[in-house]
């Protein structure tokens, strides 16, 4: 997976929310199970339920819009 963010934003790591389900996460930065996705230069957030029924959407890169 793909965890590292080559240039961190902190004021942005402390609101992430799963673009998915809505679910907040907890504590500070990007938990170690969520993942992320690079769409139309946006990074979306998911959290590990959501990662992992759409991992493979996440890793083709599809616009997460058809959900
Ligand atoms: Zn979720």
């Amino acid at each position: 997976m793909d965890q590292q963010q080559p240039c961190p934003e902190p004021s942005e790591a402390q609101h992430i929310v799963c673009a998915r389900c809505g679910r907040a996460a907890d504590g500070e930065g990007t938990p170690a199970t969520w993942t992320y996705s690079m769409e139309n230069g946006h990074r979306r957030y998911y959290c590990d339920d959501c990662a992992r029924a759409n991992i493979r959407s996440i890793e083709s890169r599809l616009d997460s819009t058809w959900w």
